[in-house]
């Protein structure tokens, strides 16, 4: 069998193997034996590195069994990856959130389109955090948790101006205050943050990019995704962390 994949995870197996998890393109969250891939790097050389693009050939006897690795031919290491730690940090968190979220043997075709996006366009140097905004907002959606930017989750009033607004991460619905009353819902929202993620929502990742989110907004946007993707997985986002630690006693970075 062949498939476009992701590399999302290896671990050493005995003294000479490697097991691979990929994302691939035709059945989702794929294990996969190398055989001697520790011990002979000829064959696999620099291509079962975390988020490399591979074509790989495989057996695998049914859907659910571990997959024997035959060959991988490498479509992009992604390569900046590596050495900027802003991109790294970024594309660590979508790493994780696709390893909680893709399964075993189901075709994800827009979710790998999708993280084929976010890695391309931090391997090119595009600023990490409105990027991985943006993966995250469709990623949530893809998933079945596209939240209702629209109108308020509760009366179903369409979004207002004059309305102050909250988001409830644990029903993933916006709350305005008339419903939110004197019990506080969430954290707040501003105009702006709703609006840039409804537009971002709307998008066809052709024109993903063109989304510009910068300062506040894209802070208020991170944090409500990161409070919410928690709520969807019920844990932590491990490499989140490191976001946090990218910018040592800087501000937000402002795109080029
Ligand atoms: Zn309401």
């Amino acid at each position: 069998m062949e498939a476009e994949a992701i590399v999302l995870d290896t671990t050493e197996h005995g003294e000479s193997d490697l097991i691979i998890t990929f994302f691939s393109q035709k059945t989702g969250r794929l294990s996969a034996i190398a055989k001697g891939a520790k011990r002979s790097k000829k064959r696999f050389v620099n291509k079962l590195e975390i988020f490399t693009f591979l074509q790989i050939s495989y057996e695998q006897k049914n859907n659910r069994s571990l997959a024997f690795l035959n060959e991988a031919e490498l479509h992009n290491a992604f390569p900046n990856l590596r050495t900027h730690f802003e991109q790294y940090f970024a594309a660590s968190i979508v790493r994780e959130f696709l390893l909680l979220g893709i399964k075993d043997s189901e075709p994800e075709e827009k979710i790998f389109r999708l993280s084929l996006w976010a890695l391309h366009n931090l391997n090119k140097g595009f600023p990490p955090k409105p990027i991985l905004a943006l993966f995250l907002i469709h990623y949530f959606g893809h998933i079945g948790y596209r939240p209702d930017l629209e109108s308020c989750g509760f009366c179903e009033n369409r979004i207002s101006k004059r309305m102050r607004y909250s988001f409830d991460s644990a029903s993933g619905r916006l709350v305005c205050g008339s419903c939110s009353g004197y019990k506080r819902y969430g954290m707040e929202l501003s105009h702006g943050t709703i609006k840039l993620l409804h537009t971002a929502q709307n998008l066809p990742l052709e024109r993903l990019h063109r989304v510009k989110a910068t300062g506040p907004i894209l802070k208020e946007a991170l944090t409500l995704l990161h409070n919410f993707g928690r709520q969807i997985f019920q844990r932590d986002i491990v490499s989140w962390r490191l976001l946090h630690h990218s910018y040592p006693g800087k501000r937000e970075n402002k795109p080029g």
